[in-house]
């Protein structure tokens, strides 16, 4: 099966990817980590991105796409992708539906973690402190929380539609919210 998870910055979609790509056999493709990695390793990529998702911007719609589409068309991962910060956007979305249909394959779950600006401030002040990530800073944090609210509302109205979505409330203990996942993952 392949999976879309999302939710706002610290949310948890890391987390429950991390726990969910484990017990599946799945493989976690995060299009933040493999952002972060072109930065880390210096790449052309990663040079021009840096200030963009340092400040909190997204990066552009064809990089990312690039970026997934090397994964949906290896074999090694054929019907075994979870979708961990793609798509962000309707156009990314329904570029992931082209990709995935060129390629024989569809989605077959989506989870949405519901999260409050509460909560996502404490969380991300923790992980501050933990990862040191430029763009964990509590201002930039919170823009990226209200940048993410205007540009997923139409892909959610877009997966709702296509009877996919799943919210899951993403308040609780880290091990309640995988429990909840793994049984909407079994009942498909
Ligand atoms: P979070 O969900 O906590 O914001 P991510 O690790 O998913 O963290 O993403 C970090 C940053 O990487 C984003 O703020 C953005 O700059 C960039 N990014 C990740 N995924 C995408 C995407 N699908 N489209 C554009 N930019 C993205």
């Amino acid at each position: 099966m392949n999976l879309v998870i999302f939710g706002p910055p610290g949310a948890g979609k890391g987390t429950q990817s991390k726990f969910i790509s484990k017990k599946y056999n799945l493989h976690q493709l995060s299009t933040g980590d493999l952002l972060r990695n072109e930065i880390k390793n210096k790449t052309v990529l990663g040079s021009k991105i840096s200030s963009l998702i340092n400040s909190g911007e997204l990066v552009s719609d064809s990089v990312v796409s690039d970026l997934i589409m090397s994964f949906i068309s290896n074999e090694k991962y054929k019907n075994r992708l979870i979708f961990d910060g793609y798509p962000r956007n309707l156009s990314q979305a329904k570029n992931l539906d082209n990709l995935l249909n060129k390629n024989k394959q569809k989605i077959d779950i989506v989870l949405k973690l519901s999260v409050s600006l509460e909560t996502i401030k404490k969380r991300i002040l923790e992980r501050q402190s933990q990862e040191k990530r430029e763009d964990d800073k509590e201002l930039i944090a919170v823009k990226r929380y209200k940048n993410y609210e205007t540009s997923i509302s139409p892909v959610i109205d877009y997966y709702k539609n296509s009877n996919l979505l799943r919210v899951i409330n993403g308040e609780p203990s880290i091990s309640e919210i995988s429990a909840e996942i793994s049984g909407i993952i079994e009942a498909i």
